[in-house]
């Protein structure tokens, strides 16, 4: 990965070296961290952070349910963020933002109350998550074989860090069968989401993705709903099964890092004509229109770093 300068770290900007923990740390043995991905874009003026509040917030809406007590405000961690871009001095095009916060060394055991929680920001140039080529002309999908973790024994709500071994699986389930990436289902059967993104599906002119039931309540997801209602699209969220997206006329991912990656191909099914489609391509560059501070209405969406 590309080293940056600075880490902020418990209150503190640090050297990125200088940014450690002990190997006895809790969350290294029982997993209880939350985590956010949050996205500064280089405009005309200037790096632009965008969602920066809605990230924070549900970085400390994580925390609260997976009882992680973070003693910083959102007012305070959003200020720390805009100046860890600006003490960074990046020239990137864009600048993937980590927050998270985990528990720290000297408790052991499953109880974790008394165990602290330490609070970093760190940020980094990150190129296009699921590849350049997969933006143009799509990715292949793999419904893989684990589910989503159920309701009654997980929290997919939080943006948990141990989610993400359920994602790791999947993701390399996906990747050692050929394809890109790993599309989840729930525990009854309908699409979730992707190992780090949202999913959505055009049929017949209308857009449609999943309730967040059993995933992650995605800020992009939010976004492109949005931005679709503006553009006159119906967009209808209900449940999708295996079979609706074999036949779609479009698909495609989107999320902070995934941005808007169009699908071409789910389980050896080829969507529409197999390359990136018309409605996704309008959103794609709607998208980046809205992130690199050239549509106005979108701008209160955007904290320029000064
Ligand atoms: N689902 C999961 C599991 C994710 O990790 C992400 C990436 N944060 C998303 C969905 C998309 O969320 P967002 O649009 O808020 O980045």
């Amino acid at each position: 990965m590309d080293k940056a300068k600075y880490i902020w770290m418990n209150g503190k900007f640090v050297n990125w070296d200088d940014a450690q923990v002990h190997v006895l740390s809790h969350t290294i043995h029982y997993g209880n961290g939350v985590i956010e991905g949050t996205k500064a874009y280089k405009t005309d003026k200037g790096y632009a952070i965008f969602r920066l509040n809605d990230h924070t917030k549900r970085l400390k809406e994580s925390a609260k349910m997976t009882l992680i007590n973070i003693p910083y405000s959102v007012e305070e961690l959003n200020k720390a963020q805009i100046q860890l871009i600006k003490d960074n001095g990046f020239t990137g095009d864009n600048v993937y933002i980590r927050p998270f916060a985990f528990l720290g060394y000297g408790v052991m055991g499953v109880y974790h109350v008394n165990a602290p929680v330490e609070t970093v920001l760190a940020a980094w140039e990150w190129g296009a998550y699921l590849g350049e080529e997969g933006m143009k002309k799509g990715i292949k999908l793999k419904i893989v074989s684990m589910t989503r973790p159920a309701n009654t024994s997980n929290m997919g709500k939080a943006k948990a860090t141990a989610n993400y071994l359920n994602s790791q699986m999947a993701k390399y389930e996906a990747i050692d069968c050929g394809y890109d990436e790993a599309l989840l289902l729930d525990d009854q059967g309908y699409v979730a989401e992707a190992s780090g993104a949202s999913f959505f599906m055009l049929k017949e002119g209308k857009l449609i993705t999943p309730p967040n039931d059993n995933s992650l309540e995605s800020i992009t997801q939010k976004t492109v709903i949005e931005m679709a209602q503006d553009l006159g699209i119906e967009v209808v969220r209900k449940r999708i099964s295996r079979e609706d997206v074999y036949i779609a006329d479009e698909a495609f991912l989107t999320g902070t890092a995934a941005e808007i990656t169009p699908v071409r191909n789910v389980d050896a099914r080829v969507i529409g004509g197999g390359a990136r489609g018309e409605v996704t391509e309008k959103l794609q560059s709607m998208y980046f229109d809205i992130v690199f501070g050239r549509n106005k209405k979108y701008e209160h969406y955007l904290t320029y770093i000064d």
